[in-house]
Parts: C-alpha cells; sequence; structure tokens
C-alpha cells in the first residue's frame, strides 16, 4: 500500500495536475499553493470538576487574494496544523469555482465534542474567539468563520457574542461569523445549504444521458439507490433532500456504525429515532453494523461520503461498488483510491464543488449582514402587485377568472428562503456546467476534480491579474 500522502500535499498534488494544463508562471502558481498564514494557539480552560486543561487550537487563512478570507470552523480530536492547512486551500478553491468573493480559511479546535459539558465548550469557543481577535483572524472584512464538523448555530452564536462584546462600536459586527441562528442575525436556508448544494450538484451530474449512459445508468435521480456516511448536518440534509429528489436511500453512517435496508431507509423516520434513542443503531427493519465504514462498501449507484477525510482509502477502494461518488465531505477519498476508482470508471463528483452550498449561502448571509436587511423585504411586495394586475389583466382578456388558491400561488412574491435557495440552486447548476464544459475539452486526460481546480487556478489568476499583481 502506499505511503499516506499528508492532506496538504493531496491538495496540492491535485493542484499541480491542473495546474498542467494552464501556461501560467512557476511563480504565480506557487503565490496561489501557498498558506498565507497559520496561527496556532493554546490556551488553557478549567472544567467543571475544577482541574485545568491545555487546548488546541488553530486558524489558516490560506489566500489573501481576496477578502475577507473564508471557512469553517471543526472541533474535532483529529484536528492539526496540516489538515486546518489543507481544508482552507480547499476553500481558496471552492470558493473560485462558485465565485464567491473570498479567500480560503479554516479553523481547528483540537477536542472530541462529546468529552465536554455545554458550559465548557461555550468557555473553549469564547476563547478561541477572543484569541483570534487578539492576533486580528477575524472580523467582516478580514477573516469569516462557518460551521463545520463538530460545530453548529450555537457555536456561531457564541462567537457572534464575543466579538460584538469586544467591539461593541462596529457596525458590521454581525458579519464577523455566518451559519448563526436565524434569531442572531442568520439567513434562511443557511442551515440546510451543504445538503442541498450537493442534492443540486448530483441532480445536475446526473442530468446528462451520455455521461449516465457511460455509467451503466439511466439519466435523472429517480429510483437510484444511494448510500450516506455521516448523519450530520450535511449528511442529513443531503439525503432528505436526495430521497424527497425521488433517490432511495439503502444505507446511512455515523460515528457508531451503520444501518441498511435495500428497499429504502425513511430519512425523516431516522433521524426520529435517533432523536428518541441517541443513535440511528439498530433502527427497526434495517440491519446494523457496528463499522462506520461498512455503508461505504454497500451495491448502490451513488455513495456519499459526508463526515471525514480519508475514508475511501488503499485498504477499501477494491471493496467500492458505487458507480458515482458525491464528496460531500472536504477530502474523503485519498489520492491513490481516487486513481482507482477513476480507472475503473467510477464518477466522482469533487469535493470543491459539490459541498460549496455551504459558503455560497454563507456569502448571502454575510451580504444580508452587511446591508442590514431581510433578502426580498423592498421587493416582494412590490412584485406581488405587479403579478396581480398582471393576472386581472389577463383576466379582463380572456374573461377567465383565477381560482383563489391558484392566484395566490401565481401572485406570492419570493421570501428570503426562496431567494437564497434560487441563488443557490443558480450556483451549483452554473458551476457544474463550467466544470463539465472543462472536462469535456480535455477529454480522457482530465477527470472532474482537475477540472475544477484548472477553473478554479483560472478565476484566481483573473483576480490577481485585475489586482495589478501579476501582468
Ligand atoms: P457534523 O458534525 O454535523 O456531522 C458529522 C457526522 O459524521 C456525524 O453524524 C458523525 O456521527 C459522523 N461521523 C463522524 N465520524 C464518523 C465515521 N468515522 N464514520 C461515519 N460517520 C462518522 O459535521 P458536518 O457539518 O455535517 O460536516 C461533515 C463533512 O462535511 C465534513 O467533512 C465537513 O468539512 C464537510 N462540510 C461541511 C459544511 C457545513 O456547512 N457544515 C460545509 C462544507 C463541507
Amino acid at each position: 500500500m502506499a505511503r499516506a500522502i499528508p492532506f496538504f500535499e493531496q491538495v496540492n498534488q491535485n493542484f499541480d495536475k491542473a495546474a498542467s494544463f494552464t501556461d501560467y508562471s512557476f511563480g504565480l502558481l506557487q503565490q496561489i499553493k501557498i498558506c498565507n498564514g497559520v496561527y496556532h494557539m493554546t490556551f488553557p480552560i478549567k472544567r467543571d470538576d475544577g482541574s485545568i486543561e491545555t487546548i488546541h487550537a488553530w486558524r489558516a487563512e490560506h489566500s489573501h487574494h481576496k477578502l475577507p478570507t473564508k471557512g469553517g470552523i471543526r472541533y474535532s480530536t483529529l484536528v492539526n496544523e496540516d489538515e486546518v492547512m489543507a481544508l482552507a486551500a480547499l476553500m481558496t478553491y471552492k470558493c473560485a469555482v462558485v465565485d464567491v468573493p473570498f479567500g480560503g480559511a479554516k479553523g481547528g479546535v483540537q477536542i472530541d465534542t462529546k468529552e465536554y459539558s455545554v458550559n465548557e465548550l461555550e468557555h473553549i469557543t469564547r476563547r478561541y474567539t477572543y484569541e483570534l481577535i487578539n492576533k486580528n483572524f477575524i472580523g467582516p472584512g478580514i477573516d469569516v468563520p462557518a460551521p463545520d464538523f463538530g460545530t453548529g448555530e450555537r457555536e456561531m452564536a457564541w462567537i457572534f457574542d464575543t466579538y460584538t462584546a469586544m467591539a461593541p462600536e462596529k457596525l458590521e459586527a454581525l458579519a464577523c461569523v455566518t451559519g448563526k441562528p436565524i434569531s442572531q442575525g442568520g439567513v434562511h436556508g443557511r442551515r440546510e445549504a451543504t445538503g442541498r448544494g450537493v442534492y443540486l450538484g448530483l441532480r445536475e451530474a446526473c442530468r446528462f444521458a451520455e455521461d449516465m449512459e457511460q455509467l451503466g445508468l439511466t439519466p435523472g435521480l429517480e429510483g437510484k439507490s444511494v448510500a450516506v456516511q455521516g448523519f450530520g448536518n450535511v449528511g442529513y440534509h443531503t439525503a432528505k433532500f436526495l430521497q424527497e429528489g425521488g433517490a432511495i436511500i439503502v444505507g446511512l453512517a455515523e460515528y457508531a456504525g451503520t444501518i441498511y435496508n435495500p428497499r429504502g431507509l425513511d430519512v425523516n423516520q431516522v433521524a426520529e429515532y435517533r432523536e428518541e434513542n441517541g443513535s440511528i443503531l439498530n433502527f427497526p427493519d434495517a440491519t446494523t453494523y457496528e463499522d462506520p465504514s461498512r455503508v461505504l462498501e454497500f451495491a448502490c449507484d451513488i455513495l456519499v461520503p459526508a463526515a471525514l477525510e480519508n475514508q475511501i482509502t488503499g485498504e477499501n477502494m477494491h471493496r467500492i461498488q458505487a458507480r458515482i461518488i458525491g464528496e460531500a465531505a472536504n477530502g474523503p477519498i485519498t489520492s491513490e483510491a481516487s486513481d482507482f476508482l477513476k480507472k475503473k470508471g467510477v464518477m466522482i463528483i469533487p469535493d470543491i464543488y459539490l459541498n460549496a452550498g455551504g459558503v455560497t449561502v454563507s456569502y448571502f448571509e454575510w451580504l444580508k449582514n452587511l446591508s442590514h436587511v431581510r433578502f426580498g423585504r423592498m421587493g416582494k411586495r412590490f412584485e406581488e402587485s405587479v403579478h396581480r394586475s398582471l393576472l386581472y389583466t389577463i383576466e379582463r382578456a380572456t374573461g377567465r377568472k383565477f381560482p383563489e388558491e391558484e392566484m395566490k400561488r401565481i401572485v406570492q412574491g419570493p421570501g428570503e428562503e426562496d431567494l437564497v435557495n434560487s441563488g443557490l440552486e443558480d450556483t451549483m447548476i452554473v458551476a457544474y456546467n463550467e466544470i463539465r464544459d472543462t472536462q469535456k475539452r480535455w477529454g480522457e486526460a482530465v477527470d472532474l476534480r482537475t477540472a475544477a481546480f484548472i477553473n478554479a487556478i483560472h478565476k484566481i489568476t483573473r483576480s490577481y491579474t485585475e489586482l495589478g499583481i501579476f501582468p
């Protein structure tokens, strides 16, 4: 088996492969690739039992070619400097792929959230934020965190509260972090955005009959069998939207194990079951395996790793049966496994495109926070009155009276969630077609991941030349 390549090196290998399909200078490519700043902090916290513990945490800002930088904060025992830099780099390329005007960043705190009380987690989060403020690693125009593995709206609210307490005079302080609860300046649709984006990306990929034919599949999501690893924010929402879109969810996994039913699992029922029992294991009418990796090996059309990196490796790649792998997690397939699966004809839809729904809607939240107005507030009623007058004109011209319900449905102007979802849908469709076009242009030599990196390199280069930094 090949040696395990560090995560950041794997990202850079993907970058180098794509760079060989461009003719930019070595110096420019180095500047894009390098991590612009990384801050390793340690701080003490007092545990509930009175003992003192030292916490290790990081924030990496990979690229300052656009500001602010943007990226999630991860709480996991596996967090280290290499991982944070790799994830920050992926954020740079991801933002470019979906035309979100940010540089990439990532944060991580090396803890197992299950080992700490809510009170202790709050202390850790507030202290981490304080450290970021102190070193100028957070701010609406500097670096804007978001949720990632092990964090969610609650942690983002603590970050926001700490930041505003330290900078009460800043009018734009609300935009210092995204993924906040709605009551604290969040945007409708952010919670489910990454999973919705994964669904939209898979739907778009499955739309092309010629691509599906090569995989021995029919076009469309309808009836496709899907296995999802990870049942957190991304995994749950991905499974839910795919099921609503007509796919059959045959396998689901979280850290404790896997459940399987080839006839299909009802995602909402599994979520309710977990709420009551604390785990998805032993869900009725399903086979349980106490191995969270077992889910990767089921016979299915689409496999969605939505937990952590390095899940599909040289060790298990021979047992993967899916025809399409949608990388909802960041870096779930090692380079070795990726090469092997590509040779086997598996279609891999890369992370730097597929899970970009989160940062896309985070961008919308940031815009909302800076403008201090809810999307749709200015135009909703106006649009409704225009639609209504149009329908009255049609009624008068045709003599046909629209039933009240139909009238209401057609007239309704878009609310915040409609606008956010529509912006997300457009983003995912446009970006997929750009990547597919690049892939088709180069043919066999380029897969979707390399095509996405090529597009990212062109877009980042353009912003450097626009700044006049490189000719
Ligand atoms: P989360 O903390 O909400 O959920 C993680 C899930 O993974 C949990 O269900 C956990 O039980 C499961 N898990 C942990 N270890 C596992 C293992 N070994 N095998 C199987 N399941 C395991 O995290 P999330 O926000 O859903 O993030 C998941 C992935 O998606 C990460 O790679 C993250 O970087 C990526 N991502 C998240 C977002 C976002 O908006 N949250 C955006 C882009 C990418």
